[in-house]
């Protein structure tokens, strides 16, 4: 980008005068645009917080009522706040897993509630069944080490 042209004034203190306002708008470029930094750093926060907040308001209904499931955290939100794992259990034979939220190949706007139907048994699975997933809470790490692969 070639410099910006700024008219020369004629008199030696308009000179003066248009240089101490460019030096002041080049100064303000700076500050205004660590503000603007600052105040995304601060707005971001905030949103984790809300979303951190959402899971655990959605982890005391569950745990309280069992539902209802809907509305939920979408997936990113429930990334977003810590919670990027989600606790399920099989509605047919009851055996329970850890799905790992951030690994899911959903959209990230998909809500977690929404998950409960495209979560399959794979021991049920193998038996010709195809039950839902109960959905028990979101969590902040698997309850047991994924396993190695
Ligand atoms: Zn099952």
């Amino acid at each position: 980008m070639a410099p910006k042209h700024h008219p020369t004034p004629l008199s030696g203190s308009d000179r003066k005068a248009l240089g101490k306002e460019l030096g002041k708008a080049r100064a303000m470029t700076a500050i205004l645009g660590s503000q603007s930094a600052e105040a995304r750093a601060k707005g971001e926060a905030l949103i984790k917080q809300a979303d951190k907040l959402l899971c655990e308001s959605w982890n005391e209904k569950m745990w309280a009522d069992g539902g209802p499931v809907d509305p939920s955290p979408t997936i990113d939100q429930a990334v977003n706040g810590g919670y990027s794992w989600l606790e399920i259990e099989c509605s047919r034979c009851k055996t329970k897993r850890d799905v790992d939220l951030a690994a899911l190949r959903h959209p990230p706007t998909t809500s977690v509630h929404d998950l409960a139907s495209r979560l399959r048994c794979s021991k049920c699975a193998k038996a010709g069944r195809r039950p839902g997933a109960t959905l028990l809470q979101l969590t902040g790490r698997p309850r047991q080490a994924p396993p190695e692969t």
